[in-house]
């Protein structure tokens, strides 16, 4: 046999590197705002169409690149960051391999223009799949563009792989949030579709958290700080109260680079032991500024993990400092001289003129009609508000139906609440536990997913419009799920660029509840964003039956507990709950008796 080895051609190792580097829209934005950075620009611009999928550009004004720079920026271990090996360990830059605009050229349409200062002109150049179509002398101004079209043109497989917009959306944000973060002394502004979705000044670190994530955030926000000879430490946590069910406003950075650390989270978790409620996580902004020689930063280019030297001593300075933080936080409030009012305002609502609130009367209310009837709620056979209504003395039917033989048609009630948690009954000899939590929440559940699908929407008008401000992301986010949130009963309208206004609610639900059914709405979307329509109400009947749900721990009365056992058993499913829980036990008179041997 022959020599069979041969090289393989530039471009084809170009397009295995590539997939390394990059593997969706968000990988491309994350390595071009990442050169506009160690480029020095101080403006920076982010502009996509089709969640990427179309257009990623990024303009910045820094150095720029000469005519020859800029071919060489496309050859696969083209850097001008690093030298030698040893420069490895002294990085302040970003990037370093010289493998992502390479990388980016094998998979995409790319059009880049850049001119430094020193030049009089410009130069323009056009790559397709790693082979260059046209380089020209160009009038530019001084810095850099770079436009990556139609990722994946020639990879098919890779390009019918992408998620939705939303989800690649939502991945470019992720990324946008995290560099935006390490670099409030850089202006950002990112566009999406001709939309703006974030326009952030040049700020301080506090106010950059605030424009990215709401005026909200800022009195949340509780100041870390400490520094060592070989390390600092600082930034911000959130507060406890204000910790959230889900993952989401966690950031580390080391020398301004985000970073993972499950090992620094839980040293936060250890400093906030004892201040979270069950199944909350704290968020936090923290900034390790270390010496690179005690750094490894992952040779992979796109992991976010770093090997540090002294892990374990970091572990304890970042603990100690966040609970020192806490419990300056506790016992006084903390004092920002620093503070902007204009940030009370959403920022884009700064200059705008106060409107008059709109007060809308329900015209049909009758305060003297009926005294028990709830405002809010018409009273509705199958609405569990209706309970605390209908409570005058009904016959109490038959527990559980005639096939499951309850010994339930006796003067006395054979059903109560144990522990204000458990409702407790009979089928046959068996002992019955219902978990009226579960239970609740798979009623609700088939409430919501039938009213949704069957479109019986059922809405209440609210007597004062309920105004709820939203983050970029959650604008991005709610958009997807409009017409499902119509359907299961919610009227709302856009107000300004970044609040809406809810005038109206599922029947079933209450006007206290909507901060939590918001919250927790978007808490799911974050952690799980659907494609379909069809889990799109699936989505949206889970989250808002967890969040109406009788709890754990409140006591009901007789009636609701009959009522909870009839709707129960009247639904498509009874043994798990929504969210695959199984709702309730039976103890036979074998397993009894085997107790009592
Ligand atoms: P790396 O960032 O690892 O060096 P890249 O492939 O991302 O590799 O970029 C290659 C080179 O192109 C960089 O080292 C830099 O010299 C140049 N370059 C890329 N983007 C820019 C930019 N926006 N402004 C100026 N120079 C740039
Ligand atoms: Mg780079």
């Amino acid at each position: 046999m022959g020599d069979i080895i041969t090289l393989l051609p530039d471009h084809v190792a170009n397009q295995i590197a590539a997939g390394e580097v990059v593997q969706r829209p968000a990988s491309v934005v994350k390595e071009l705002l990442e050169n506009a950075i160690d480029a020095g620009s101080d403006h920076v611009q982010l502009i996509i169409k089709e969640a990427g999928k179309q257009l990623i550009q990024v303009v910045d004004n820094g150095k720029g690149m000469s005519i020859t720079d800029a071919r060489m920026a496309f050859e696969r271990h083209a850097t001008s960051k690093i030298k030698s090996a040893s420069d490895l360990f002294a990085l302040n830059t970003k990037g370093f391999r010289g493998e992502a605009l390479a990388s980016i050229a094998a998979v995409a349409h790319v059009e880049m223009l850049s001119k430094t200062s020193e030049d009089e002109i410009g130069t323009q150049i056009k790559i397709a799949g790693s082979e260059i179509q046209e380089q020209e002398p160009v009038v530019a101004p001084q810095g850099t563009s770079i436009s990556v079209k139609n990722l994946f043109f020639n990879i098919p497989a890779r390009r019918n792989f992408l998620k939705s917009n939303t989800v690649e959306l939502r991945h470019i944000i992720d990324e946008f949030h995290r560099v935006a973060l390490a670099h409030p002394q850089i202006a950002f502004t990112f566009f999406q579709g001709g939309h703006e979705l974030f326009d952030l000044p040049v700020a301080n670190l506090r106010k950059r958290i605030v424009h990215i994530f709401g005026s909200k955030m800022d009195a949340k926000l509780v100041p870390v700080e400490e520094s060592t000879s070989v390390s600092s430490v600082s930034g911000f946590v959130i507060k406890p109260s204000a910790a959230k069910r889900t993952r989401g406003q966690q950031f580390f950075f080391v020398n301004d680079r985000f970073i993972k650390s499950p090992f620094m989270h839980h040293a936060i978790m250890n400093a906030y032991d004892g201040l979270l409620s069950e199944g909350t996580v704290p968020g936090y902004f923290i900034f390790f500024n270390l010496d690179p020689q005690t750094i490894d930063i992952n040779i992979h280019p796109t992991k976010t993990e770093v090997k540090f030297e002294d892990e374990q001593s970091l572990y304890a300075i970042l603990r100690s400092c966040v609970k020192h933080s806490l419990g300056m936080f506790n016992v006084a409030p903390t004092l920002d001289f620093d503070r902007d009012p204009n940030l009370d305002t959403p920022y884009n609502q700064v200059n705008q003129i106060a409107a008059s609130p709109h007060l809308e009367v329900d015209s049909n209310f009758n305060p003297f009609k009926n005294p028990d009837t709830p405002r809010f709620s018409k009273p509705n056979e199958t609405n569990w508000e209706s309970l605390y209504v209908e409570v005058e003395s009904q016959p109490i039917p038959t527990v559980l139906g005639d096939e499951l033989n309850v010994l339930g048609d006796y003067d006395s009630v054979k059903l109560f609440q144990l522990m204000n948690r458990y409702l407790v009954s009979s089928i046959g000899s068996a002992l019955l536990v219902i978990d009226q939590q579960r239970a609740h929440e798979r009623i609700l559940y088939e409430q919501f997913l039938k009213t949704i699908t069957q479109k019986q929407t059922a809405s209440q008008q609210l007597l004062f419009p309920y105004d709820l401000e939203l983050t970029s992301t959650q604008q991005v986010l709610l958009s997807d799920l409009e017409e499902v949130l119509i359907e299961a009963g919610f009227v709302f309208e856009k107000v300004g660029s970044s609040s809406i206004s809810i005038k109206g609610i599922p029947a079933s639900s209450s006007e206290k509840e909507i901060p939590n059914i918001f919250e927790n709405l978007f808490a799911s979307l974050e952690s799980d964003l659907p494609s379909d329509s069809f889990s799109q109400s699936d989505l949206l009947s889970k989250s808002l039956s967890k969040t109406l749900s009788i709890k754990r721990g409140v006591p009901m009365k007789s009636e609701e507990q009959q009522r909870l056992l009839d709707d129960l058993f009247a639904c498509k499913e009874t043994q798990v709950s929504p969210f695959n829980r199984q709702i309730f036990i039976t103890l036979t008179q074998e397993e009894l008796d085997k107790k009592f041997v």
